[in-house]
């Protein structure tokens, strides 16, 4: 069973990916305007129609303001744990509330069944309400999601290690955020335990635990202050590169854009 990916948005500016099987799909996370979804979609030759579901991997305003919009107008239920639910209720950024009849509650480490995909959510370590990786089954093909995480813990790698398809954060070059002007609280948050991927963290640990089975890595959530998409493709891409992996032959790897759709990936 062929899988369709689309990264619609990936940043701080909002997150939105697509993943479709069939004639239908799932997003994870919508932290940008319906409007953009459904006109990125469009392009493809894919109807907003066709999204049947909405997974949350947290309650950061970029990967859940369009939730309540997207559910209402979709007619679809949106999947999250109890804990990052209640944090969408309580987020300023929520530009409309999802109805509770939209409502469905996942437990870490517990398989949903939906329709073809199989997805198991798993802890990651981020300071959102609760925060939480995807691993995504259909058939025999395996997809992990982990964007917004300040480290790859044991339970992360268990999942990531199984995926022939990953999308992964790279948040930030560590020079530029050390150099850049954020202030120090700031720079310490996203770099802290509980904050974001660098490039050169992602790089080490792809090199490091690369799979004969990893067959597309797409790198995600580039900060636009700390980041360039050249920058986290060369880090990856020379780390991988000591362990004589080479990028488009051995591994396919992509940087996604902030604010561009990326195509859509037929895996
Ligand atoms: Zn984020
Ligand atoms: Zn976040």
């Amino acid at each position: 069973m062929e899988i369709r990916f689309m990264s619609i948005g990936s940043g701080s500016c909002g997150n939105c990916y697509y993943l479709g099987v069939g004639d239908y799909g799932i997003l994870i996370d919508a932290g940008i305007p319906s409007k953009t979804i459904r006109n990125a979609l469009k392009k493809e030759g894919i109807a907003f129609e066709s999204i049947c579901a909405v997974f949350v991997t947290h309650d950061h305003a970029d990967h859940i303001k369009s939730l309540g919009v997207i559910s209402a107008k979709a007619n679809i239920p949106v999947y999250a744990t109890r804990e990052v639910h209640k944090g969408i209720t309580q987020n300023y950024c929520t530009t409309k509330l999802i109805e509770p009849m939209y409502v469905r509650y996942v437990e870490k480490e517990e398989t949903v069944t939906f329709r073809d995909f199989s997805i198991t959510p798993f802890e990651v370590p981020h300071d959102g309400s609760d925060n939480v990786g995807y691993f995504i089954e259909v058939g025999e093909k395996r997809f992990c999601i982990a964007t917004d995480l300040g480290e790859i813990t044991e339970t992360v790698a268990s999942y990531v290690e199984k995926a022939n398809y990953l999308v992964i954060e790279s948040n930030y070059e560590e020079q530029m955020l050390a150099m850049g002007r954020y202030p120090e609280f700031l720079k310490v948050r996203v770099s802290g335990p509980r904050g974001h991927l660098s490039n050169q963290v992602t790089a080490r640990y792809l090199a490091a635990n690369f799979n004969e089975h990893l067959k597309n890595i797409w790198l995600c959530h580039l900060s636009e202050e700390n980041n360039h998409p050249e920058l986290a493709y060369k880090a990856v891409a020379m780390e991988m590169g000591r362990y004589g992996i080479i990028p488009g032959k051995d591994v396919e790897l992509t940087v996604l854009k902030r604010t561009t759709p990326s195509r859509l990936f037929v895996l």
